[in-house]
């Protein structure tokens, strides 16, 4: 592709720039028309940009797939991805080599079978995570044989559905659709939101309608240079997301993907925000800080500890970041009538 060395303005910049197709450039004309086009050579580039550290499968996927579809990396828990389309394509995605459309969108009927019989051999599985892609971009019909075949076994006892539909595209969240995820298994839905302007009043009433039905919503968010790494949108969106009954669950760390790194943000600073998102705010809006380690081992848990060992006890730090020493029950000896070590 060419290199850019200005900023890109029309609809022909961008097509000269190998950025957009022609199919593409059609679509767009009508949106340049109404709205202003600029496009810096640095943000241009930035997308193709690959450091050394960035790969295509960044958290180890393939490494724990025993059939297509499957990735079986914790044992009570596998990830059964059913398609590769999503409403959206974000462009920070970790799956980013993965999905689009083309080819495969969908896991086909006999790759679905296998998948299905992998869980239905392995009785340790306890939760199936429905996942791709988006699975809510199957239409409810196929949605409910799905859930109907998990329901019936046994040894699966919570169903989890992760998706970025009801920001993306809430009116997909039909009353067929919800009925279609109804099963007689706790079913949770996690919604990927980043930003508390993405949960417009439609957004809102679609996660309403899944809570509604008896779903608990949890949220994940990915942390993003220059879209939410500052605390007071952070805030914004955990406190927007607990008032539409919406539980925080993970605030992730970036992955390694391919021409992700202009959103990357230094792990001490993401440590930083999480403290002072908890200075401010209710434990409700406090999501886990986590990274998925890269070559597939597990997510490490991020947050800064609160506690540490001292020579003979605890001490413990406060949300303003000050330690406060805590007297070792199992040494009554060590503790003096104020509760505090004797030898701190
Ligand atoms: C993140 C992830 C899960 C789910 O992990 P939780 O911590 O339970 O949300 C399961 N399997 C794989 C492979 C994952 O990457
Ligand atoms: S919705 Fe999820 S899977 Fe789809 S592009 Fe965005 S981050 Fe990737």
């Amino acid at each position: 592709m060419p290199k850019t060395r200005h900023v890109l303005r029309t609809v022909e910049d961008l097509a000269e720039a190998g950025l957009v197709g022609p199919q593409l450039a059609e679509a767009l004309r009508p949106v340049a028309a109404m709205y202003a086009v600029a496009l810096t050579p640095a943000l241009a580039e930035a997308e193709r940009e690959t450091t050394a550290d960035e790969r295509g499968d960044p958290i180890g996927d393939e490494r724990h797939s025993p059939v297509p579809g499957i990735v079986h990396r914790y044992d009570d828990r596998v990830l059964l991805k059913l398609t590769h389309v999503c409403p959206v394509y974000c462009r920070f995605c970790f799956r980013r080599e993965m999905v689009g459309p083309g080819e495969d969108q969908v896991l086909s009927p006999a790759a679905l079978d296998a998948a299905l019989a992998y869980i239905a051999a392995h009785s340790r599985i306890w939760e199936v995570i429905l996942t791709g892609g988006d699975p809510f971009m199957l239409s409810p019909r196929r949605l409910a044989e799905i859930t109907e075949r998990l329901t019936a076994m046994a040894h699966v006892k919570v169903l989890r559905w992760h998706t970025r539909m009801p920001v993306a595209d809430p009116k997909r969240i039909t009353d067929s659709l919800v009925r279609a995820i109804k099963a007689d298994k706790a079913t949770y839905v996690a919604v990927h939101v980043n930003h508390p302007r993405e949960l417009s009043d439609a957004a809102r009433t679609a996660c309403a309608r899944l809570i509604d039905a008896g779903f608990p919503l949890l949220s994940q968010s990915v942390l993003l240079k220059g879209v939410n790494d500052d605390v007071a949108t952070l805030e914004a969106l955990m406190r927007a997301l607990v008032e539409t009954r919406i539980q925080p669950y993970y605030l992730h760390h970036l992955d390694l993907a391919s021409g992700t790194s202009h959103f990357r943000v230094p792990i001490a600073e993401g440590q930083r925000l999480m403290r002072e998102l908890r200075a401010r705010s209710s434990g409700l809006c406090q999501p886990h800080y986590v990274l998925d380690i890269p070559g597939g081992y597990a997510k490490a848990l991020l947050n800064l500890g609160d506690v540490e060992q001292t020579s003979n006890s605890h001490r413990l730090r406060d949300a303003k970041g000050q330690w406060h020493p805590y007297p070792n029950p199992e040494k009554p000896d060590d503790v003096t009538q104020h509760g505090v070590p004797s030898r701190a």
